[in-house]
């Protein structure tokens, strides 16, 4: 997948591209993210690339010119064009899978109080947000984008991850994880886990992750139960378990 990052702070992305899992993906170019500084577009005697709102009120607010001739340089208009934004829809789940199938990505990222409306018009850039505060730019928001969708992307996590087994995309939250040793500070792993039972384990791990999307994710769990009716007969009755532990506690 090929990802454009407009920015005015392109050094803030070597945390994504330099390390860890996505850093290797981009070193086999399975992502290849191109970071573009918007700042090198403008064509003002001094690099400008903000001023004062019309209108009066606070801060600066990114200018059209800059940002439309970096968006030309990237060939915008006949991709995907995000704005990370507050006012934005709420990445989520869906979200990223659905961005996840996309071959091209272009990611605008705000700073100060924003960009000049008609950069968004014009380029007909989809608002997405991560979540209900304000962060100081669009720059981090961009990197949770990236790393959210990449993990999706075949060849990303290593052979023995999978994106589809974590939180939320099988539905439910994870279960406890332990390492080594078995006990620490008194503090023992759960002994089904050391025990061998392949299928035990996997009826263990799912009574916790029912246990704790109930308790912590009741919006999850309803939909996991209307969307996994087809659950196999052992796991029917540890889920029935589960339901019926809380019903008792009421
Ligand atoms: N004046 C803007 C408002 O009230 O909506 C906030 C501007 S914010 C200080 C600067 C930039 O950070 C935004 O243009 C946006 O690109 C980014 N940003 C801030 N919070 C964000 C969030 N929760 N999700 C996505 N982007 C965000």
């Amino acid at each position: 997948m090929k990802i454009d990052i407009l920015t005015l702070f392109p050094e803030m992305f070597s945390a994504v591209t330099e390390s860890s899992m996505l850093g290797r993906a981009c070193e086999k170019g399975i992502l290849d993210i191109r970071l573009t500084n918007i700042r090198d577009y403008s064509k003002d005697k001094h690099t400008k690339a903000d001023d004062y709102p019309f209108g009066g009120g606070v801060g600066m607010v990114m200018l059209p010119q800059p940002a439309f001739d970096a968006l030309e340089a990237v060939g915008a208009k006949n991709k995907k064009v995000i704005y990370m934004s507050p006012r934005g829809r709420i990445l989520d789940e869906k979200k990223i899978k659905e961005l996840a199938g996309e071959e091209e990505l272009v990611i605008l990222c705000g700073h100060y109080e924003g960009v000049d409306q008609r950069i968004l018009d014009y380029w007909d850039a989809e608002e997405i947000s991560i979540g209900d505060y304000i962060l100081t730019g669009g720059e981090l928001p961009a990197m949770v984008l990236v790393d959210s969708v990449a993990r999706l992307i075949p060849g990303v996590l290593g052979s023995g991850e999978s994106a589809l087994a974590e939180s939320i995309y099988s539905g439910l939250l994870e279960y406890p994880q332990y390492t080594k040793p078995r006990e620490y500070e008194g503090l023992a792993v759960p002994e089904v886990l050391v025990g061998g039972n392949h299928r035990l384990i996997h009826l263990w791990q799912f009574e916790k992750s029912l246990e704790l999307t109930m308790e912590r994710r009741p919006d999850l769990f309803e939909r996991f139960l209307s969307e996994h009716a087809q659950l196999e007969k052992d796991e029917k009755k540890v889920l029935e378990k589960v339901v019926s532990g809380k019903e008792r506690q009421k």
